[in-house]
């Protein structure tokens, strides 16, 4: 049966994620075919469906991290299911069978062992004796090495691990398999060794975790230094898991880093600092997600918003600075007219609805790599190639991805994809410079996509919730000199307050409520309107802010952005030669002042990177899209560059980014490519 299910699931996968099945093994796990964590959430999901079963994320990556204990657990299940578990051969074998298979086992190997050693001596039979011992234990050992891998890699954050090429990590079966038995292969070369225990053999598996001695010394010192330092956050974060269900709370989940796996609770923010609930002050990158451009409760914002309380909360009747707001945001961003949602994510589907009633068409164009928000609709992924494109995670209906067309990101062969769709598509929506691969500034690309889908009459949305106000008061748009029909803001748009804003060229954006028209004579909204309506839209508070802030933007004229841009470049510039000076493989990019560290090698350790940034009091999110804002001083930029040397310091003292820094030396090119 286990053959039965292992042949299915091989088939499935194949299928699936576009790999010869032949190069998946029953001794291998998934992570090992260079899934990473969130394709891995769709995979369980289709797994669950294919066979009827219930395996969660967690099962996969810690107790069936093998396609055999998948194997095994498909069989176990279907037959406890069907009520008759004698059938599960040969996974169950009859005990007797059992025993005479093993013995079986046993005894070819002590032929071939016999066989090869020519032995008759006691002394050689005690070395076969061991050897047969060895195995099993190198067996133990290289699962457990996976499993030691696979928790390395969860190191870094979901959607943000660098994608490993398969074939590579495949490829590289043979040189993890020389390099992890490295210890055996000099056994072999002594032929009879006089071993007479086993730790004399040097087979010291760890089992907490696959580091040195001198990197676990670093490793607890900084767990103890953190939990001591940011207490409070802890026990917050213990005392209302019970009741709080928060994803923020286990991205990037490790064992290995789990004590100091918590969220830091914060009290206040000023400028460019953060204070925490222990009484930490840190420099902030992560700036609320990149929401607050000019820094922690910037005075002029607070003193509208004061004001905007005091007056109370009507939300029914339309705020006064409703149409100045959406004014400014036609101004800056040389759109025709403008509405407003509370979040991005609603602003990016109301986009695509206004977009299918002006055009009349369905399908939406997405592009791999994007993210637009927590709609289901633009919550897609592909595995492999020629995928279509499937749900992300586990809740996401498939129904709401039928209407969703999935092209290659920067790939210039979607240009033609796209063409093909014409007649079925309203829109294609795109992030102009994705939030994290600021290094990919993909101009031609985007110029290729406003040209094919203005010719196939196919709408173009920039989605600017990340780049909006910050690249440029007029977002990408005015950047790069492109024009799409609408675009999306969020963000920067409002220091904080939360709003989502879409803008676009009048003929599209009539459908939002008719188009224009005056009193005095027999106009009338001529177009169709769709639907859209949200009960915190327009809010008092931030329209109150927004008008502040968009006003500034204005009569700043972009100096703020550019500013910003040449102070990122600069600092990115000096982490860049940190890096390189110490040989640590992590390269930082930015797109103005957006900035993100990339692991180039050893991704397993950049969490343990940030922890140590942590340590010296800087803090960043767990997406780790890091951003600047117009609050950070040359002192702040300078306590970011000490950090990072002093981080990096001390990872390499304790060993890590050095060679063959695992004790059993795990090699390195099997994590990433
Ligand atoms: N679009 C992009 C490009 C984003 O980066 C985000 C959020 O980060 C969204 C949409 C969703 O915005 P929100 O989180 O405000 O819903």
């Amino acid at each position: 049966m286990r053959e039965k299910i292992f042949s299915k699931l091989q088939e499935f996968l194949s299928k699936l994620l576009g790999i010869d099945k032949e190069k998946i093994y029953l001794d291998e796990s998934f992570f090992q075919l260079g899934i990473d964590s969130v394709m891995m959430m769709t995979v369980v999901k289709e797994i669950n469906d294919l066979f009827k079963v219930d395996l969660s994320l967690s099962d996969i990556t810690f107790k069936y991290n093998t396609f055999g204990l998948i194997c095994d657990y498909i069989a176990e299940k279907s037959v406890e299911d069907e009520g008759k578990k004698e059938d599960i051969s040969p996974v169950k074998d009859t005990c007797e069978e059992k025993q005479y298979k093993e013995v079986q086992v046993q005894e070819q190997a002590k032929e071939q062992i016999q066989e090869e050693l020519c032995m008759d001596s006691l002394e050689e039979c005690n070395a076969y004796k061991f050897k047969y011992m060895y195995n099993i234990c190198r067996e133990q050992r290289q699962t457990l090495e996976k499993i030691f891998m696979r928790q390395l890699e969860l190191f870094n954050d979901i959607g943000n691990i660098k994608q490993q090429s398969s074939q590579k990590v495949i490829n590289n079966k043979e040189e993890f398999v020389k390099k992890n038995l490295g210890n055996i292969d000099s056994f072999e070369d002594k032929k009879v060794p006089k071993i007479e225990s086993a730790t004399d053999s040097n087979i010291s598996i760890s089992m907490e975790n696959p580091l040195t001695e001198k990197q676990n010394e670093m490793l607890n010192k900084l767990i103890e230094n953190l939990v001591k330092k940011t207490a409070k956050s802890k026990a917050l974060a213990a005392d209302y898991r019970k009741y709080l269900a928060d994803l923020d709370e286990v991205a990037g989940f490790t064992m290995l880093l789990k004590e100091i796996h918590y969220q830091i609770s914060i009290e206040s923010g000023n400028g460019s600092e953060i204070i925490d609930v222990d009484g930490n002050h840190y420099v902030d990158i992560a700036m609320g997600f990149g929401t607050l451009i000019l820094g922690h409760s910037p005075e002029f914002v607070m003193k509208s918003l004061e004001k905007e309380i005091s007056r109370g909360m009507q939300l029914a009747p339309r705020h006064r600075l409703v149409g100045e707001v959406a004014k400014l945001v036609c101004e800056l961003t040389e759109f025709d007219r403008a509405t407003f949602t509370v979040t991005g994510t609603e602003a990016v589907m109301t986009a695509m609805k206004f977009a299918r009633a002006y055009s009349r068409k369905n399908k939406i164009g997405v592009f791999s790599g994007c993210y637009h928000g927590h709609n289901d609709a633009t919550l897609i992924t592909k595995m492999s190639k020629n995928d279509k494109g499937r749900p992300l995670a586990p809740g996401v209906s498939k129904a709401s991805l039928d209407d969703m067309i999935l092209f290659d990101y920067n790939d210039m062969a979607s240009i033609e994809e796209i063409a093909k769709h014409k007649d079925e598509l309203a829109a294609v929506i795109i992030e102009p410079v994705q939030s994290r691969r600021p290094g990919i500034q993909p101009v031609e690309f985007l110029k290729a996509v406003r040209k094919v889908t203005e010719e196939n009459n196919i709408l173009l949305i920039f989605d600017e919730v990340i780049t909006g106000f910050r690249c440029n008061t007029g977002g990408a748009k005015k950047y790069f000199g492109i024009e799409p029909d609408m675009a999306t803001y969020g963000k920067a748009a409002c220091n904080g307050m939360p709003i989502g804003i879409v803008a676009g060229k009048a003929e599209v954006m009539d459908v939002a409520d008719g188009g224009i028209w005056q009193y005095g004579d027999d106009s009338y909204p001529v177009v169709e309107q769709t639907f859209y309506a949200g009960t915190f839209f327009k809010h008092p508070f931030t329209m109150a802010a927004a008008y502040e802030i968009l006003s500034f933007y204005k009569k700043d004229n972009n100096k703020m952005q550019n500013r910003l841009a040449k102070k990122t470049s600069e600092l990115v510039k000096r982490l860049n030669i940190v890096f390189k000076e110490y040989n640590v493989p992590i390269e930082v990019n930015n797109f103005t002042s957006l900035f993100k560290f990339t692991a180039l090698d050893d991704s397993a350790f950049i969490d343990i990177f940030y922890y140590k940034l942590l340590e010296y009091g800087i803090f960043t999110w767990e997406g780790r899209t890091c951003f600047l804002s117009d609050a950070h001083t040359d002192e702040d930029i300078n306590k970011i560059v000490e950090a990072t040397i002093s981080a990096v310091k001390d990872m390499k003292e304790a060993g890590f980014y050095v060679k063959d820094n695992f004790k059993k030396g795990l090699p390195n090119e099997l994590f990433y490519d």
